[in-house]
């Protein structure tokens, strides 16, 4: 079954992101009438819906799940799922809780319905939620995610330290911080999956065996090896290597 899947960091915040987030929805679920939006990583599910469904610019009807009764048969209705951002505790909570963790990956893998997540839509499209960068706001059931794509994503990413400026016109002053890269060491510690750090703008498409990075550049971190940065335009197979 070829599926059909979009993953972003975010930090769409300048026009020219915007335009090319909204061009690679569109494609994504260019053959869906009906897209189904996640908005559980938000606590004000219609407030949420309601501005995705502007902003995303989707022509095609856009419901949020949590308006079903039962958002399991959701799912039967729909031919495109959007996973929102915001707090992936609250998202993995509630996907575990309204038992959608293994419909969701049903639509997607066994029926080829259209996935896109964004932020935390992109973890969740990973084995494990672990490499998340929120506060654990709320207990999960599990950290076990959709499992989609055979590895870890870390959205946001950065690479290096932090210097940041107290007032506007003062000086940088360094922040110490654990780079991002030494908590993803962390994590390998006790995992194994190779974990991709999408720089805010970047995005992988899934070109049938590959995953194709675009928008802004990406850092591979595999266990025990040192970090590697690509550029948009890079093919990845499933492990992570280069195609
Ligand atoms: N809070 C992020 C988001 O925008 C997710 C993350 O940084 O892990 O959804």
């Amino acid at each position: 079954m070829s599926m059909k899947i979009l993953l972003g960091s975010g930090g769409v915040g300048t026009d020219e992101r915007k335009a090319m987030y909204q061009s690679l929805m569109s494609e994504n679920f260019s053959d869906c009438d009906k897209v189904a939006f996640v908005p559980y990583a938000s606590d004000d599910h219609d407030g949420y819906t309601e501005r995705m469904s502007g902003f995303s610019g989707l022509e095609g009807d856009f419901v949020g799940i949590h308006e079903y009764e039962d958002p399991v048969s959701a799912l039967g209705e729909v031919d495109g799922i959007y996973v929102g951002g915001g707090n992936t505790w609250l998202l993995v909570r509630e996907l575990h809780e309204r038992g959608l963790v293994g419909p969701i990956r049903e639509a997607v893998m066994s029926r080829g319905i259209p996935y896109a997540g964004v932020s935390a839509g992109a973890n969740v499209a990973c084995p494990t939620m672990q490499t998340t960068n929120d506060m654990p706001i709320t207990m999960v059931p599990s950290y076990e995610t959709l499992g989609l794509v055979p590895f870890q994503i870390n959205p946001h990413y950065y690479p290096g330290g932090i210097w940041f400026r107290e007032e506007e016109d003062g000086g940088f002053l360094k922040h110490f911080g654990e780079t991002r890269s030494r908590r993803v060491s962390e994590f390998h510690r006790i995992r194994d999956e190779p974990v991709i750090g999408l720089f805010e703008g970047s995005y992988l498409r899934q070109n049938g065996d590959f995953f194709e990075l675009l928008g802004n550049k990406a850092a591979l971190m595999r266990k025990g090896e040192e970090t590697v940065t690509v550029s948009p335009g890079t093919l990845l197979s499933g492990d992570l290597t280069t195609a």
